[in-house]
């Protein structure tokens, strides 16, 4: 599979963010034209500040909540723009809610316009805490609607829902992704989400605040693999939802001690309780990426976790 997108006109919401940076770079690499669309809630000028000058990237500075235009043609339309770690959505439930209704309404809306492909970042967390492990796309999932999580999980089956009734009412073509716990450069290092605090907290010297007792799993995609994932599913035939995840399980207070071992620090860990409506067990189940997509990530998690940990060590202060 190629995955080509040269030549592509593409509009990208949230693409000051982490994943959505990543994808900008990879998106011009591969010769299309970028236009991001980001209000800056929860990403970082710095992310693309490299991008400025190139003649291919566009930056506009909007909510993506309000109305959503663009002059000429356009192939297609990413929308990454979404809170997406549990501090930021807690901290922002209104504004998850509104840029996971509001925000797809617009960008499903600008694709109609343009008759453009649009791909929606999609999550795991439409899984809630679920009772059937791994998770495979024909699982419904097990969300507490009106519990702190329900923000962010509910915004995302909302936006699935609509992408669906647009791709059945108005014809328009849709890729859905549902992305599981991604890490790598570029993630902040405040954001509350395991691999960079624990990278913090091990090279401050502190102690790694494990939740609950840490036998609680994840499975990390390493962000590279995440993108070339992206690539195929936009440039596939198929609409999904498709899992992009890593497949291999690791439980929380493994993935401290491995962190702590990579940054060499002697610090202690600590156990503290667990969030509301945390999940006990991630795996996406990938059968389907693997056979439609021919994708599966190639970078294991302890040197995905190395290349990350060399980031952070290059990053002023
Ligand atoms: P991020 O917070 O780094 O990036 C989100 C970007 O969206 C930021 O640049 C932010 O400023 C922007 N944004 C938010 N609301 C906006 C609005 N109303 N208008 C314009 N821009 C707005 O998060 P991320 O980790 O890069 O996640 C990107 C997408 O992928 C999100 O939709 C998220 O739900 C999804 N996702 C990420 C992960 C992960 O592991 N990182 C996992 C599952 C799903």
């Amino acid at each position: 599979m190629t995955a080509d997108v040269d030549g592509w006109r593409i509009v990208l919401t949230g693409g000051a963010g982490f994943l959505g940076s990543h994808l900008a770079d990879r998106l011009v690499a591969g010769g299309a034209s970028v236009i991001c669309f980001d209000n800056f809630l929860t990403g970082a000028r710095s992310n693309i500040a490299h991008l400025d000058a190139h003649e291919r990237f566009h930056l506009v500075h909007q909510d993506v909540t309000t109305y959503l235009d663009v002059g000429g043609e356009i192939d297609a339309v990413l929308h990454f723009a979404s809170p997406a770690s549990p501090i930021d959505y807690l901290k922002l439930p209104i504004q998850t809610l509104k840029v996971g209704s509001l925000g797809t309404h617009n960008a499903l809306g600008l694709a109609r316009a343009k008759g453009a492909r649009f791909m929606l970042a999609s999550t795991s967390e439409v899984y809630g805490d679920p009772q059937v492990h791994p998770q495979p796309e024909t699982y419904w999932g097990h969300v507490n609607p009106i519990g702190p999580r329900g923000v962010y999980d509910e915004a995302k089956r909302f936006a699935e829902a609509l992408a669906f009734a647009y791709h059945r009412t108005h014809d328009i073509e849709i890729r859905i992704a549902r992305i599981f716990n991604t890490y790598g450069p570029r993630m902040r290092m405040d954001d509350g989400r395991a691999v960079p605090t624990f990278i913090r907290q091990a090279r401050a010297g502190e102690p790694l605040s494990v939740h609950g007792d840490g036998t609680q799993t994840r499975s990390l995609c390493f962000v590279d693999d995440m993108v070339d994932g992206f690539l195929r599913l936009l440039t596939s035939e198929h609409a999904g939802p498709i899992n992009l995840g890593g497949d291999e399980e690791v439980t929380v207070g493994e993935l401290a001690e491995v962190i702590r071992d990579i940054c060499g620090s002697s610090s202690s860990v600590v156990f503290a309780d667990r969030p509301q409506d945390d999940p006990q067990v991630r795996r996406p189940d990938t059968t389907l990426a693997r056979e439609l997509l021919g994708w599966q990530p190639q970078v294991d998690w302890r040197d995905g976790l190395e290349r990350a940990v060399r980031w952070y060590r290059q990053q002023p202060g």
